[in-house]
């Protein structure tokens, strides 16, 4: 059913927690600092990625209008943004962060599982090194490359089998 804006101004609306109460992580060793393509908003990643993906789900797609979304997952506690103002939007499930200037997407936050995941194309190129492709059944750009190409998501992830497509 579609809502109108009085209904979509009425519900509560998703705050980015900053930073929550922690203070911004050191940059240490591991760091990363990377900007959104306007330079507004600054974030600091503290750890490895815990994975990289390409993601073909729907939600993906039109939040970032793209055929598929390159993500790389780090635990919350270990994205943190520096500087600049962000705006959230969640379409069904997931907070989307964005810079509130250029409106480039940042990270999606999957407060269910403790983890952000930040926007591929943000990384350095040599930093993003997707290892398999999630969410393929809702696919509208099949990928022919040597990744394994998830039909859902791998068991690994909270997927419910590794049935993969046969692209
Ligand atoms: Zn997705
Ligand atoms: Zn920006």
């Amino acid at each position: 059913m579609r809502r109108c804006c009085h209904e979509l101004a009425a519900a509560p609306l998703y705050r980015c927690p900053r930073n929550g109460d922690r203070p911004v992580p050191e940059r240490g060793d591991d760091a990363v600092d990377i900007q959104c393509p306007c330079g507004a908003v600054q974030l600091r990643i503290s750890s490895a990625p815990v994975a990289q993906f390409w993601c073909h789900c729907a939600d993906c797609r039109r939040v970032h209008n793209a055929a598929y979304v390159g993500e790389s997952l780090y635990p919350a506690e270990s994205v943190a943004v520096l500087s600049g103002e962000t705006i959230a939007f969640t379409l069904r499930t997931t907070p989307r962060v964005s810079c509130a200037r250029c409106g480039s997407r940042l990270f999606a936050d999957l407060t269910d599982i403790g983890m952000r995941g930040v926007s591929g194309t943000l990384l350095p190129e040599e930093a993003f090194d997707p290892q398999l492709h999630i969410h393929c059944r809702e696919a509208v750009a099949p990928v022919r490359d040597g990744l394994p190409h998830y039909q859902t998501k791998p068991v690994a992830f909270g997927g419910e089998d590794d049935a993969m497509m046969a692209w």
